[in-house]
């Protein structure tokens, strides 16, 4: 199928192949068996521009948009969705900064981010507050030109890996949704330091950590947007990150199909290729079906944001739960093409069905972003119903 890239886009596509190519698939099975994070992709990532796609121009950045990040994401997640959510969480972290930063935050932070020079994360979950952000119990106090913040958050990627975290903490509980702000936070901040790093299924290169914050004092001037702005800034940025996951789960369910679609010539029983049989065919089929419509929908809801819609939660939502399904159903059939190699680690299918998981959790697991989509649809239907 032919998407019609811009020249950038295809571009970004060939670059990003070429180091899947040359610098992911040679140490993926390393870097997951020792859970180590891919410093040397990120320093190719950060050599050849691709972490200057979602920053503007006027920052040292591509100024791409959602589908150009798209197009890199899911080439690196093709060969690896570990090290893909280690280049993609930087997005994640930053975006708040693009979205909603002053013009000194984004002198002073975008083009370390541009550069690769500094990775970012982003800082929303904590051990209470998972699908239910509003349980966030991490405060923030003014006091002078500083605010002090106080508690921790769980499960961020690239935590402890990253410079420049965005954190959403409270600072007014009384205003309920209103009282929550988002803060840029320096790693070396004295105040904030790293906790347990976790043990995960899947994308065992990426790092996942607490983070911890102890009367850490950030400077007034972090403040992202306004005081109580801070969910405001985590629903937009995950608006727009959203197909990311689905481009990531895209790239998962692409691997995992060429892997199998090659094993399948050349593996032989009764005789002849196992890709001769119409049951392997078949599943052949339905994959290759199910990812191309996935591609479609994660490239064109990412046009759709680019061409400067103003509402899209619910598209940006199906193109994270469509795609994320269809990887955990490619995975699962490339597995079972493979049979029991398909089971052991000397082929990569494993591996890419442990992490296709991830893709149904994070970001807001599949449920809850259904519950956004379904909101959205009836509230549509009450409009028209009025109107
Ligand atoms: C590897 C990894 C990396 C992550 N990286 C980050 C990061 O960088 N930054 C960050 O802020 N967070 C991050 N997270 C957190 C992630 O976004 C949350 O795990 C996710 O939002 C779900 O929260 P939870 O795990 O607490 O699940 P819970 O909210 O406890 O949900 C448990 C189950 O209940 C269901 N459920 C909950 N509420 C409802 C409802 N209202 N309706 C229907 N079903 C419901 C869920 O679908 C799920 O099946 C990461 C998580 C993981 C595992």
């Amino acid at each position: 199928m032919d998407y019609f890239l811009t020249e950038q886009q295809m571009m970004i596509r060939e670059t990003a192949q070429q180091i899947a190519r040359e610098k992911i698939v040679p140490v993926r099975a390393e870097l997951d068996e020792k859970e180590e994070f891919p410093w040397e992709v990120m320093k190719a990532c950060g050599a050849a521009d691709l972490f200057g796609i979602w920053i503007p121009e006027a920052y040292g950045g591509l100024g791409g948009g959602i589908l150009d990040l798209c197009v890199c994401v899911e080439e690196l997640s093709r060969a690896c969705a570990g090290v893909a959510v280690s280049y993609a969480a930087s997005a994640l972290g930053t975006i708040p900064i693009v979205l909603f930063g002053s013009e000194a935050q984004k002198a002073k932070y975008l083009p370390d981010v541009a550069s690769g020079r500094r990775l970012g994360a982003f800082a929303l979950t904590e051990a209470g507050a998972g699908s239910d952000a509003g349980g966030v119990q991490t405060t923030a106090r003014l006091d002078g030109d500083h605010y002090v913040l106080n508690g921790t958050k769980q499960w961020i990627t690239n935590g402890g890996d990253a410079e420049i975290y965005t954190v959403v903490a409270i600072t007014d509980r009384s205003r309920g949704p209103r009282g929550a702000s988002t803060f840029i936070v320096e790693k070396g901040t004295p105040g904030f330091t790293f906790g347990k790093k976790e043990i995960k299924m899947g994308i065992r290169s990426s790092s996942t950590r607490e983070l911890v914050f102890t009367d850490c004092r950030v400077p007034k001037e972090n403040l992202l947007g306004r005081e109580g702005q801070g969910f405001i800034v985590a629903m937009k940025t995950l608006d727009k990150s959203r197909p990311g996951i689905g481009a990531q789960a895209l790239g998962i369910a692409q691997g995992a199909f060429d892997e199998a679609a090659i094993y399948s010539r050349q593996r032989v029983q009764f005789g002849h290729p196992i890709s001769s049989f119409q049951a392997i065919q078949h599943m052949l089929a339905n994959m290759a079906i199910k990812i191309e419509a996935a591609r479609s929908l994660v490239y064109s809801v990412a046009r759709y944001i680019d061409s400067g819609a103003k509402d899209y939660s619910k598209e940006s939502a199906m193109a994270k739960v469509f795609p994320s399904d269809v990887a955990m159903e490619v995975t699962s059939d490339a597995v079972q093409i493979l049979g029991g190699y398909g089971y052991m680690r000397d082929y990569p299918v494993e591996k890419m069905m442990r992490d296709a998981k991830i893709t149904q959790i994070y970001e807001g697991t599949n449920q809850v972003i259904r519950n956004v989509i379904g909101l959205s649809i009836v509230k549509e239907f009450a409009k028209r119903a009025q109107a």
